[in-house]
């Protein structure tokens, strides 16, 4: 069962890891996104809640903004709603503070480096008042090729483990270190494992 698990994992794993890949080489060309929208237009200053992913650069940016006035034209579709975008290529995603008004600085907290970015801030109103939150993140896609490739990497390292093991055994040789076990079959002289394989005359 552990086995099963751990072979869907690392299967998973190697189709997200060639993915990435892909995307990360063609958003040097073109820059991917969506958006989903959700406009309340029951209220009587309708608001926009957005999320948004998208790769450009190499980067991987993430966006939610909630409670924002809507600043879409009004024949955009309302209510659930995505968008699906292929631009040509935008820079590497960075992150500008929302100062609507003169001298405010929003930010609760963030950090990043290294092409890592994360930002949380609650933009106020004129008068000083929260008025919408917004997080961002921004995660490097050859972060995200190399968390995706552990599980893969393991398993092949796994099979190649198997395969060395078969090979020595059939072969009559201790399976842990090779020697040549046909004079000794029940246990390995050089290193001391006990051999449960039949040995071949
Ligand atoms: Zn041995």
């Amino acid at each position: 069962m552990k086995k099963i698990v751990f072979r869907i994992a690392a299967g998973a794993s190697l189709i997200m890891w060639v993915a990435t890949v892909c995307i990360w080489f063609m958003s040097y060309h073109r820059t991917f996104s969506v958006e989903r929208h959700d406009v309340d237009l029951e209220l009587d200053f309708p608001y926009v809640d957005i999320r948004k992913l998208a790769v450009a650069h190499g980067g991987l940016f993430y966006l939610s903004q909630f409670g924002a006035w809507r600043v879409y034209s009004i024949d955009q579709e309302v209510g659930v709603n995505w968008h699906l975008q292929s631009n040509p290529a935008e820079a590497y995603p960075r992150f500008t503070p929302y100062r609507p008004f003169r001298g405010q600085t929003n930010l609760i907290s963030g950090g990043g480096g290294e092409g890592f970015e994360f930002k949380h801030q609650l933009v106020p109103d004129y008068q000083g008042r929260p008025f919408f939150r917004q997080t961002i993140f921004v995660i490097p896609m050859p972060a995200i090729a190399m968390i995706s490739a552990v599980l893969p990497v393991l398993s092949l390292i796994r099979v190649r483990h198997r395969r060395t093991h078969c090979r020595r055994a059939a072969m009559g040789l201790c399976r842990k270190c090779g020697y040549d076990l046909r004079a000794s079959p029940a246990r390995c002289p050089e290193c001391g494992a006990v051999s449960d394989f039949e040995i071949p005359v």
